[in-house]
């Protein structure tokens, strides 16, 4: 069955596409955002000069931002197949977003999916990611290094490690993330037992996020809570999947593991702390298991790296 030339030339989504202003282009999708879900509507007000109609926002809600992930036709795939792989893997995200939320993990939700054009819109985190937080590089630089190079920062480089190491919870000024948590009290310690809390919820669905970088965490400020003055969004579920077996969990684990040492030159100690609180969330049972498999697969990821 052929595709209609039409396919991909009407697309409900296409009006953001058109407003949303372009913040990552990757291999498979691009990312817009957006500063609302509504056009802002042009008011009138007749006590004014005619000319002087103003713009307004009707409602709080209409001001919350867009994120409209656009996962664009790969011309080197037939059309056919493209369209159902795109449709297949938007419908995934979205249900494992939805799963994810139902169980109470924190994500972005889901405002429409558009298998047609290839569109998802979601609510926009307005926060910043834990890689901008922790003093990283910027956003849509390569998340990994070579896989050597990691190992050598790890191993030998210490004393010239200082500069955004120094004990616990120092990190580079001009940080507005971390500014901020800084005045409400949060440290690194802590902002590190939120990741592992939210990862073992997450994991406690069965859903493997795929990609968990620290890109993909978002730290979310929650000023109506005394107790938790923030939360971790996790975002960018296009990889998901769900888990059979310890190993697909330890694998997620491993993933964040490595983004970490690409992040932060020392993060041995940083991650220590995500896992500990993964254990706790998780329980020691289902943690076991997972632990001696996360145990495997370092072990397989350092020999990878010596024969390359
Ligand atoms: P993704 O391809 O989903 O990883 O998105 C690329 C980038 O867009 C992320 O690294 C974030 O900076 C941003 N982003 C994606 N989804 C959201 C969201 N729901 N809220 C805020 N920013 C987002």
């Amino acid at each position: 069955m052929s595709t209609p030339a039409s396919y991909y030339s009407y697309s409900p989504s296409k009006y953001y596409l058109e407003r949303g202003e372009l913040i990552k282009q990757g291999a498979e999708a691009k990312v817009f955002a957006l500063s609302s879900l509504f056009p802002t509507p042009r008011i009138y007000n007749p006590s004014s000069s005619p000319s002087s109609s103003s713009s307004s926002s009707t409602s709080s809600s209409s001001n919350k931002g867009v994120i409209v992930k656009y996962r664009f036709p790969k011309r080197y795939r037939h059309p056919s197949l493209d369209a159902s792989l795109t449709a297949s893997r938007l419908t995934f995200e979205a249900r494992s977003l939805a799963r994810a939320a139902r169980y109470g993990v924190t994500v972005p939700r889901v405002l429409w999916v558009d298998e047609k054009g290839g569109c998802i819109g979601l609510e926009k985190v307005q926060g910043w990611s834990v890689r901008e937080v922790l003093g990283g590089g910027a956003e849509g630089e390569m998340e990994y290094q070579d896989e050597e190079e990691i190992e050598l920062d790890i191993d030998t480089n210490d004393d010239e490690r200082d500069v955004d190491v120094q004990g616990e919870g120092e990190v580079e000024e001009g940080n507005e993330g971390w500014d901020k948590l800084k005045q409400l009290g949060v440290g690194r310690d802590h902002l590190m037992r939120s990741i592992g809390s939210a990862l073992a919820k997450l994991h406690l669905t069965t859903i493997i996020h795929g990609d968990l970088t620290t890109s993909n965490m978002m730290i979310r400020l929650t000023p109506d809570n005394k107790s938790h003055p923030y939360e971790i969004v996790l975002i960018d579920f296009g990889l998901s999947s769900t888990a059979q077996f310890p190993e697909n969990y330890a694998v997620d684990l491993y993933v964040l593991e490595r983004a970490f040492a690409s992040t932060h030159p020392r993060s041995e100690k940083l991650y220590a702390g995500v896992l500990e609180a993964y254990a706790k969330g998780l329980g020691e049972k289902k943690w076991k298991p997972i632990e001696t498999k996360l145990k495997e697969v370092r072990k397989r990821g350092r020999k990878r790296d010596m024969t390359g």
